[in-house]
């Protein structure tokens, strides 16, 4: 594996790959790698494409009362993961590679950046867009790809591609969860072992939501009311939001007869965890 912190390098190294007749696929990143990550990985390989993992803590998507100095890090070993993992290209800038100088250029994501994470973190989305932007247009991948564990930055990042006419396939992938059904998240390591067995609860209200869908539910406020008292009730979780939207779009749903998302983000002290899942009805029941 190559491995290099700046854009000119990279290039070279990618260009390589592109002589040699392989399809560029990158996997964008802010490290502290988990399985998640590495699903996103063997995903790649499974295309056969030159694979590039970018690892970059982006400061243009962090709030100025978030996490950025203390988001966990840890680059080295990060590096021997990809690496095991078929990585072929490595890309680790530092801030001062990627914002040389103040940016005025940013990609506006309009109304996706509305709701659910986009209305609880003013401008998070708009720095993701705009730094997924970047990377795209330093690496030119072939395919990029995104988790569903983000489903709301994956659809931005979808609706990005096609409404700026991006010659890039975006893929996504499924959520990989924890054996008791968290959700994995370079953020579950800020977790106390007792907010860690209360956080099981997102994926289990998660599940309930969808039982109870499959009986028949069809009302999106009474499945969130459900979620919200089944959550506040069993553990010490701030909710921040619970919200059924419609899967396509992320539009306002009341009587649920098209794919939803059910998504929620709870605060475990000062650790937001986020989870989700994606429940397409059966007309008939
Ligand atoms: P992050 O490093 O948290 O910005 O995540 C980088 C990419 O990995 C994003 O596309 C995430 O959606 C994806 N990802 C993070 N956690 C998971 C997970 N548990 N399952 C699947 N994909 C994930």
């Amino acid at each position: 594996m190559k491995r290099t912190s700046h854009i000119p390098e990279l290039r070279e190294m990618i260009a390589q790959g592109k002589n040699r007749g392989r399809v560029i696929a990158l996997v964008p990143t802010m490290g502290y790698l988990h399985r998640g990550h590495l699903a996103l990985v063997e995903r790649a390989k499974e295309t056969g494409a030159f694979v590039v993992l970018s690892i970059f803590v982006n400061p243009l998507q962090f709030g100025p009362k978030e996490d950025y100095s203390r988001y966990p890090r840890d680059l080295e070993r990060d590096a021997r993961l990809v690496e095991d993992a078929g990585v072929d290209v490595l890309f680790h800038p530092t801030a001062e590679e990627m914002y040389p100088r103040s940016m005025v250029t940013y990609v506006e994501v309009g109304q996706l950046d509305s709701m659910l994470c986009g209305a609880a973190r003013p401008g998070h989305l708009r720095g993701v867009a705009t730094v997924v932007s970047k990377l795209f247009h330093i690496v030119q991948p072939d395919l990029a790809f995104f988790g569903q564990k983000d489903y709301q930055q994956y659809l931005i990042i979808r609706r990005m591609a096609s409404d700026l006419n991006l010659p890039i396939e975006i893929c996504s992938v499924p959520i990989v969860r924890e054996e008791d059904g968290l959700a994995l998240s370079s953020r579950n390591a800020f977790l106390t072992p007792e907010q860690r067995r209360e956080a099981v609860i997102l994926s289990q209200s998660l599940n309930e939501a969808e039982t109870c869908l499959r009986a028949g539910e069809r009302s999106a406020r009474e499945i969130e009311k459900q979620l919200r008292d089944r959550i506040s009730r069993q553990c010490h979780g701030v909710i921040d939001y619970v919200e059924v939207r419609d899967a396509g779009d992320l539009s306002e749903v009341t009587i649920i007869e098209r794919p939803v998302l059910i998504a929620l983000a709870v605060k475990f002290g000062a650790t937001r965890l986020i989870d989700n899942k994606v429940v397409e009805v059966d007309p008939h029941v």
